[in-house]
């Protein structure tokens, strides 16, 4: 099938490329053919962030938003910092990069199920259900667009009856959204050594349910974030607490990926956040109704990699806009997607030709108010190097005496490379979950609806099949079973010798594995397309 643009991922950032492209063509009287592939179920079925919207973007792609039912019904109304202590919460001023005001609690799940009915209105070709599993090149090594994954394969590779080969779907430019971690993203960083003279990207994992609670303890648009307490001042992470429509609580907690004690465990960390009595005395009484995991980029403007290539080029999180200070990414995703869709437009008008690299993109962006915004606070995470209290004095000096004009640049390491050796860190002991507030991995899982057919090749490829026995389990005490949310890795002994059990139809696609190995030898591939989680309303 030939488009003129192809598009990997119906997330804010893919949705935005999408809708802008076909607006232009509406405005200028040409018919650009734009489509989207999406390996989820269903538009918003993968889609897990906090959130709170900053509506930047979407005022400027979509300005009559409201009239068109946008589901933006929780404007904020109070914002609150906290730093906790085993016992305590005590309430610290809130920067300025964590106010609120007027912006909106969210869905990011539905915001994109509505995103989606816009572009579809505006004629683009949505495809759900579709992992795009391979970059296709042409002869000069341009993409010339993507082949999504056969259908149909049985664990040991033979075809099934059911099985259906991939679609080759070809475009004059391939646009990659895949969010954070994207797993064609990271082979196009090779191919055309994208990452050369950049930082290498960091990140964190969000774990986040979402409750039902006791309408007398909603509090309809209060924002809580808290630091400190359950993790010690040299892990960097903390939770958000957000009070949307219909007394639901959307309440997870992030831990960066550069934490060092192979014994900690992120799923476990946010079990005992729960524990707090600040935070137990708002679930008690109320249901778990949803749970779900995702990576986010933590990198900020030092991380940005080469945006574009013969034949494409990289929108949102898997290029890494978020703005970590903010703990927001949906107005710069989409931003980019917006940019990246007006230079796209402006090279193939007129160009019959396709497979040119669009450089322009880069400028264009950084022109706009996403690369100001970066720069100001591409300073603040890496300082967390120096612990909590390191990073907080200087992210109020960077904020209130530089404002974010500081003559240097701190710089990141890669995550993994920053694991220690489990001889040199101490053991931490998790409570026993309790089953109202605190809750197992495979309770937890359930409530992400996560699918895979059992019968299909495993997704997260071995690069060496014996590395976690023979160098992860002595070690590093076989971390994998730990920073897994969703129990998918098992050090398992059957009486002859251990081996690594990978459950891979529990997998809630947060990318942390291929992230976070320590040996690097996980590789996350797509599974069956449509497979994976699928989150009402995360
Ligand atoms: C826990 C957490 C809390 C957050 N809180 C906030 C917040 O409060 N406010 C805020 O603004 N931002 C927040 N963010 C960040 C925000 O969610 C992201 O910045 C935003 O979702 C990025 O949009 P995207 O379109 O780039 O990627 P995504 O939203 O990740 O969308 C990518 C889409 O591409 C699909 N896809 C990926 N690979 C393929 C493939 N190969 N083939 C087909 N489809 C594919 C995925 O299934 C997905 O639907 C949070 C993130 C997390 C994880
Ligand atoms: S297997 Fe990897 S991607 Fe899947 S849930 Fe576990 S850590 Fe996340």
């Amino acid at each position: 099938m030939e488009f003129d643009v192809v598009i990997v991922g119906a997330g804010p950032s893919g949705l935005a490329t999408a809708i802008r492209l076909r607006q232009l063509s509406e405005e200028k009287g040409t018919d650009l053919s734009v489509c989207i592939v999406e390996k989820g179920s269903e538009v918003g079925a993968h889609i897990l962030s906090g959130a709170v919207l900053e509506p930047r973007s979407l005022n400027e792609l979509l300005p009559d938003w409201k009239e068109r039912g946008a589901p933006l019904n929780t404007p904020v109304t109070d914002d609150r910092l906290l730093f906790l202590t085993r016992g305590s919460a005590m309430r610290l001023p809130t920067p300025p990069q964590m106010h609120n005001e007027g912006n909106y609690i969210i869905s990011l799940g539905n915001l994109c199920r509505w995103l989606g009915e816009q572009a579809e209105n505006l004629g683009v070709e949505i495809f759900p259900g579709f992992a795009a599993a391979e970059v296709l090149y042409d002869d000069g090594g341009a993409v010339r667009g993507i082949a999504t994954g056969d259908m149909g394969v049985g664990l040991d590779g033979e075809h099934k009856a059911s099985f259906e080969p991939g679609v080759e779907l070809l475009a004059r430019q391939t646009i990659f959204a895949e969010g954070c971690h994207g797993s064609l993203t990271k082979t196009l960083f090779e191919r055309f050594d994208l990452r050369k003279g950049v930082d290498p990207q960091t990140y964190g994992i969000g774990i986040k349910e979402l409750w039902e609670i006791d309408p007398a303890k909603h509090k309809q648009g209060q924002v809580i974030h808290t630091i400190g307490w359950p993790l010690d001042s040299s892990t960097y992470g903390g939770s958000f607490v957000y009070h949307l429509e219909d007394n639901q609580l959307a309440i997870g907690f992030v831990v960066g990926l550069d934490y060092e004690n192979p014994y900690l465990s992120p799923f476990d960390e946010m079990q005992r956040f729960k524990t707090h009595p600040r935070i137990r005395r708002m679930l008690e009484g109320g249901r778990r109704i949803s749970y779900g995991a995702r990576a986010l980029n933590e990198g900020g403007l030092q991380s940005i990699p080469k945006l574009t290539f013969p034949g494409g080029l990289l929108v949102g999180d898997t290029a890494g806009f978020l703005n970590v200070p903010k703990i927001k990414g949906t107005h710069t995703a989409m931003k980019s997607g917006m940019v990246a869709a007006e230079a796209v437009y402006d090279a193939l008008a007129g160009d019959a030709g396709g497979a040119r690299e669009v450089e322009d993109y880069r400028q264009r962006l950084e022109d706009t108010w996403v690369w100001e915004e970066l720069r100001r606070v591409r300073n603040i995470r890496p300082s967390f190097r120096w612990g909590l209290w390191g990073g907080m004095l200087y992210g109020g000096i960077d904020t209130y005496l530089l404002r974010g004009h500081a003559p240097w640049t701190l710089h990141h390491h890669a995550d993994y490379a920053l694991t220690k050796k489990a001889s040199e860190c101490r053991v931490i002991e998790y409570p026993k979950p309790d089953g109202t507030i605190t809750f197992d991995k495979p309770s937890s899982v359930y409530l992400a609806n996560t699918v895979h057919e059992e019968d299909q090749p495993v997704h997260l490829r071995l690069k060496d099949p014996d590395v976690p026995i023979r160098v992860n389990l002595p070690e590093y005490g076989a971390p994998e079973e730990r920073f897994c949310p969703a129990g998918v890795y098992e050090i398992v002994d059957e009486g002859d010798g251990k081996r690594l059990q990978i459950n891979a139809q529990n997998c809630v696609h947060c990318k942390t594995c291929d992230i976070k190995d320590t040996t690097q030898n996980i590789d996350w591939v797509t599974p069956e397309g449509g497979s994976g989680p699928n989150y009402p309303n995360m």
